[in-house]
């Protein structure tokens, strides 16, 4: 199986036919298609690359590289990641970029003195998609606080901890249609969506309440953190206490929807709302943001660590919330120009997410009239009129772009993505289609499933990695062989032992 794939795969790298390819061809490849060459997935390869002696690798140097890199490099070198032409589509965001980088239109917000001293002319975009494909563009490094962005985490984390049921019990699902800090409930005394102030403090009202303070903080913290790929967030201590200073309307809220028995019993408010601060104080870069939103894109399942941070379910129920109502008193507008879940802030953030294929995050701190972010708005409008992402431009012919590769096609090619980490022993892909929820018992025709190629191929670790997530350990494929059967065939000694250690099941002896 992998003489076939790779073979084709070295041929085209092979330019001159000389069967050598040359390492800058392998990495130009690459990092064109959006994977980073010090990408964390991909420990292995710049170090077998470096062992090689010379400017070429052989063929047996690029089977060594192939099963280092395992399915990810692969797939990137191959084209096969969900943007395929990754620099013709960055290509197009430049030049958008370019586009808005003019509009100078807006004002910094500076309710607080440390928002309003922040450089009004800051301008970064970052886009990370499903499969970790990066671009980025601007002041991407620098850190900002997430403000009202915070608050599709916090729903997300009171979702994933009480239910929707119990969650909308104190918060409803209906746009406002007024300002994000606005006095005002529903006409049954709730928030009227997670999305906006008050809804937002109650969503932290709903966290972890059996922790110590301390501990509830760094529980929110390791959010933050698994959300964006494993990097620390940062924390804004004078915004935080500027926050708290000038918070009478936060704790307005906060009493109204006491005396309306909003809250679940024996919330203490002060502390409540040093949360709800303490989530708006966060701070992290666009790069990260972008991380963040393209964890949401996933599923719930960050694309740079495949961890799975929040439940499908979860996900679902936030973009949902974020598509009616993220943008301010702007969200039906934005809902139906630019058909795409997104989250705003005061600081001058727009988290935007385009499902199954990739997360944004636009900062730029001049806002309009809203409280969004002027730049980050015209940006997500002109990419939109750009590429078919507006939710519905399925619906009717267009001369926009479609830069993803067909949906069908990956949800079948997970079987055969799965058979083929086991053949090579990538446990790390393995994991990856776990965390989607992949039933590794899935065969593909010939009924050969993972463990069938693990076994044959000699992959103990993957072989542990699967029969530790219980499947099935003797699967009949198409000539009846067991897994057990391969291994003895090929005579992998390491793998009869996993096997045959295993009592469970009947064995069948080849
Ligand atoms: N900290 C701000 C507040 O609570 C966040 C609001 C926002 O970003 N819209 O008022």
């Amino acid at each position: 199986m992998k003489q076939t794939d790779v073979n084709p795969l070295f041929r085209s790298l092979d330019e001159q036919g000389e069967g050598m390819v040359s390492k800058a061809a392998i990495l130009a490849r690459l990092t064109q298609s959006g994977i980073a060459t010090n990408d964390s997935r991909l420990p292995g390869v710049l170090s077998v690359l470096e062992s090689i002696k010379g400017n070429k690798v052989s063929k047996e140097g690029f089977d060594a590289l192939l099963s280092y890199g395992g399915t990810l490099f692969e797939r990137a070198i191959t084209g096969q990641l969900v943007i395929p032409e990754f620099t013709q589509f960055s290509q197009e965001v430049q030049q958008i970029f370019n586009t808005v980088l003019d509009n100078r239109e807006g004002k910094v917000a500076d309710y607080i003195p440390q928002l309003g001293r922040v450089p009004a002319d800051k301008f970064g975009v970052a886009i990370c998609t499903i499969d970790g494909q990066r671009f980025c563009l601007g002041d991407v490094d620098d850190a900002f606080t997430l403000q009202s962005s915070c608050k599709p985490i916090l729903y997300c984390a009171a979702l994933e901890e009480h239910g929707e049921e119990k969650v909308h019990r104190h918060v409803g699902r209906e746009p406002s249609g007024l300002s994000f800090n606005e006095l005002t409930l529903n006409r049954i005394g709730l928030p009227h969506n997670p999305m906006i102030n008050a809804g937002a403090i109650m969503s932290s009202s709903l966290m972890r309440r059996d922790l110590p303070t301390a501990d509830r903080l760094e529980y929110l913290n390791s959010i933050v953190k698994a959300l964006s790929g494993d990097r620390q967030p940062g924390f804004n201590n004078a915004v935080f206490q500027s926050e708290r200073e000038t918070a009478d309307r936060n704790f307005a809220l906060a009493h109204h929807m006491r005396e309306r028995g909003a809250f679940p019993e024996g919330i203490e408010i002060n502390s409540t709302l040093d949360y709800y601060f303490a989530a708006c104080s966060t701070e992290v870069t666009a790069n990260n943001m972008s991380t963040i939103s393209a964890t949401l894109a996933n599923g719930g399942v960050c694309p740079q660590t495949g961890q799975r941070v929040f439940t499908k379910e979860t996900i679902k129920n936030c973009l949902s919330m974020m598509y009616s109502c993220g943008m301010y008193d702007y969200s039906g507008e934005f809902a139906f120009k630019v058909g795409i879940p997104a989250k705003s802030s005061v600081s001058g953030v727009i988290m935007a997410v385009i499902p199954n294929v990739l997360g944004i995050a636009v900062w730029s701190p001049r806002l309009d009239a809203c409280g969004n972010s002027v730049r980050g708005v015209d940006f997500l409008t002109k990419l939109v009129e750009r590429f078919c992402f507006h939710n519905y431009d399925s619906l009717v012919e267009s001369k926009k772009l479609d830069p993803r590769r067909v949906r069908n096609e990956r949800e079948s090619n997970l079987i055969y993505q799965a058979i083929y980490a086991a053949s090579i022993g990538d446990v790390n892909e393995l994991k990856r289609l776990v965390a989607h929820e992949h039933d590794l018992n899935s065969a593909d025709y010939d009924g050969r499933t993972p463990l069938h190629l693990a076994a044959a191929e000699g992959q103990a670790e993957a072989v542990g990695y699967l029969l530790k997530q219980k499947v099935q350990h003797n699967p009949l494929d198409r000539w009846g062989f067991t897994p057990l059967d391969d291994a003895i065939r090929h005579k992998q000694q390491a793998v009869i032992q996993l096997l045959d250690g295993d009592k469970d099941g009947p064995k069948k002896v080849a």
